[in-house]
């Protein structure tokens, strides 16, 4: 692994031809946006770039300019690999794009935000203070010479916005604004994005309804989690953005969200307002950033309801001792 500077960066996309991109399994706007910003971008430079994520990418993001353009790995992967001068991984570690790893053998630039990003990438630009890897790639493409345009600047506003909370949590800087601003130039609409990514179906708001019924509080009321079980989680669509329902409640610091896919794994999305979850999903095998993170627990509901409460309720009464 070598640690390299944005110049690096933008010289290793610059001075090379054929791309894959990959992004992690249940993209999120972050995801999507980073790596088809990247993709149009290189395009524009005249490169060969494909677009693979592992995962379905959430129809919320298929107003975004290329989002026919993502494929997924086939259940059997080909035996001939993808040839490509790099495979560079946005938003995530190599880990979580669980099979396109497998699709090529080439050195891999990895471009991430993520605190605890594992370090395993051939060549890493990390930057932890960014609120979003769309950030990353906005100083990026500049950094390559290439011009915006209305294609570029969506789908890297798209991730800013997303990421950031819409421009509320403590990520967003001077610098998110003034990028989001920069892009906003290029025919981007702000309502025409949070429209697109905030829209839900009726039957995940009947859904989201019954997931929000099982809240709890814990943790002495710093903690508020929803669980939600196997037999409630087959009838949603998506959990997403339930847990910002949650991370509201007056007096809590740190909202939890278990949600049960199958048997023996469990999903965990956190929030804080200062508690470091990032370092309770690194324990877990998981990652992301201080006030946002996620890890999966092999263990059956009961048992990662269990766990998780007794992690924050400790962790939760160290921080509030102090
Ligand atoms: P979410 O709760 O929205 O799934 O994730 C919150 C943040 O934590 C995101 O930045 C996401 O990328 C990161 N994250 C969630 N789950 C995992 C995981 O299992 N492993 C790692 N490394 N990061 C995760
Ligand atoms: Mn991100």
């Amino acid at each position: 692994m070598s640690k390299i500077t944005l110049a690096e960066a933008a010289q290793i996309l610059n001075n090379n031809d054929r791309f894959v991109l990959a992004t992690h399994i249940h993209p999120d706007g972050d995801a999507i946006g980073s790596t088809l910003a990247l993709m149009h971008a290189l395009k524009k430079a005249g490169k060969q770039v494909e677009v693979y994520i592992d995962d379905k990418a959430p129809r919320i993001f298929s107003f975004l300019p290329g989002y026919e353009l993502i494929k997924r790995p086939p259940e059997n992967l080909p035996s001939a690999k993808l040839t490509a001068d790099r495979l560079v991984i946005l938003d995530a570690n190599i880990d979580r794009i669980s099979r396109v790893k497998d699709m090529t053998d080439a050195k891999v630039l990895n471009i991430d935000h993520h605190i605890s990003n594992d370090e395993a990438a051939d060549e890493l630009y990390l930057d932890a203070d960014r609120a979003a890897a769309a950030e990353i790639v906005y100083e990026v493409i500049k950094e390559m010479g290439v011009a915006f345009d209305s294609d570029i600047a969506v789908c890297l506003y798209t991730g800013i916005a997303t990421d950031s909370g819409f421009f509320r949590y403590a990520s967003t800087k001077p610098f998110t604004m003034r990028a989001a601003a920069e892009l906003m130039e290029y025919d981007v609409k702000p309502n025409i994005v949070s429209e697109a990514t905030e829209e839900k179906s009726f039957a995940t708001v009947k859904g989201m309804a019954a997931a929000l019924s099982t809240v709890e509080l814990f943790a002495a009321g710093k903690a508020a989690g929803i669980f939600l079980d196997l037999p409630l989680v087959e009838t949603l669509e998506t959990t997403e953005g339930f847990i910002d329902n949650v991370r509201i409640i007056e007096g809590v610091d740190t909202a939890v969200m278990v949600k049960c896919q199958e048997a023996n794994v469990c999903r965990v999305s956190m929030r804080s307002k200062r508690l470091d979850v990032a370092k309770i999903a690194v324990k877990f095998g998981g990652g992301g950033h201080i006030r946002a993170a996620g890890c999966t627990l092999n263990m059956p509901f009961a048992e990662a309801k269990r766990v998780i409460v007794a992690e924050l309720t400790e962790a939760l009464a160290a921080l509030y001792r102090q």
